[in-house]
């Protein structure tokens, strides 16, 4: 491996592409940076095991163990499985400055990133649930 050559495998498609593959809904959200209205999406209460993949891609994002409830009417993680599979992005937009979240294999918009989530991280990944699909273990 070349230094400085990532060792994920970049999904590029064009919005057309995007389009053909998504819910218009996932594309608002994925590929246009939309998010989804709080408390409607279908992985806020979800208890279920397993691991969150990328809508988009099935690029592994989340695994359920670092899922917590944080009130705010999206699914949130306190990590990602691992640093490599998001990316982020400074997000000026809203009248704030915010750190966007994104998949770092196919660039979709997935959320939010905060600093007032529990410990270990202190971490909130706020994530829309229409940018994730759940495996689910066994
Ligand atoms: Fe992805």
């Amino acid at each position: 491996m070349e230094w400085g050559i990532s060792m994920i495998d970049r999904i590029q498609k064009s919005d057309a592409e995007w389009r053909e593959i998504l819910s218009p809904e996932q594309y608002q959200v994925c590929r246009c940076d939309n998010t989804e209205a709080p408390h409607t999406g279908k992985y806020t209460h979800c208890k279920e095991t397993g691991i969150y993949t990328c809508a988009c891609c099935g690029q592994e994002l989340f695994d359920s163990s670092a899922k917590y409830d944080s009130g705010s009417g999206w699914p949130s993680y306190w990590q990602p499985i691992d640093a490599s599979k998001v990316s982020e992005k400074t997000d000026y937009t809203n009248s704030t400055t915010r750190t966007e979240v994104l998949c770092s294999r196919c660039d979709a918009h997935l959320g939010h990133v905060f600093s007032d989530g529990p410990k270990p991280t202190g971490l909130r990944y706020c994530i829309n649930s229409i940018a994730l699909e759940l495996k689910e273990r066994g």
